[in-house]
């Protein structure tokens, strides 16, 4: 169990045997309980066919939306970005998830990520804005430079988040207010 707890993000041998000896404590329910949730993450989750984001259904409520404005697509590496841009209730757009960042050490490359389905989405649904909100880090640098070329000959905006955000910040974890100036103050590239 501590070998489990330790893959997970963030996690390290120490936190590990703590989530052990807390869950060695609680009664035989609560465990159910937890073994439950964990069943049906990968059971009732499923990945939205559209924008690639996780949800209970595909496609998924914002892609369902009619309400949403169809022609401007907002691309980030993963879902906690996707969540934490829509807490600003600043954009009323549509997402695309990219599964990552490109990361030459890691290994991840172009391929592994959802560039080929943006570019066919783009091309397909009359997209007139592309926002590339992809980390302030290296990687989320060069995977928004990567994108913005393979859309250089493409008739759509290409816009980037404006620098409010720290260099080497997490979307994920960046404040409200600053998320909505670097929205609102986002420069064409
Ligand atoms: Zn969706």
């Amino acid at each position: 169990m501590i070998y489990e707890f330790n893959k997970l993000p963030g996690i390290g041998p120490k936190t590990s045997e703590k989530f052990v000896y807390f869950l060695l404590n609680q009664p035989r329910e609560e465990i159910d309980n937890f073994v439950r949730a964990l069943n049906d993450l990968k059971e009732q989750i499923q990945v939205c066919t559209t924008c690639y984001n996780f949800s209970e259904k595909t496609p998924c409520v914002i892609c369902g939306d009619p309400k949403r404005d169809k022609t401007v697509l907002c691309v980030v590496s993963e879902s906690g970005d996707q969540a934490a841009i829509e807490k600003t209730g600043q954009f009323t757009g549509l997402y695309h998830i990219l599964g990552g960042a490109i990361n030459q050490i890691e290994g991840v490359g172009p391929e592994q990520l959802k560039i080929k389905e943006l570019i066919g989405r783009i091309a397909a649904n009359g997209i007139k804005e592309v926002i590339l909100a992809t980390n302030p880090d290296m990687e989320g640098e060069t995977t928004a430079i990567y994108i913005a070329k393979q859309l250089e000959s493409a008739e759509v905006k290409v816009t980037r988040l404006a620098r409010g955000l720290p260099t080497g910040a997490d979307l994920e974890y960046a404040d409200e207010m600053t998320l909505t100036d670097a929205l609102k103050g986002r420069r064409e590239v």
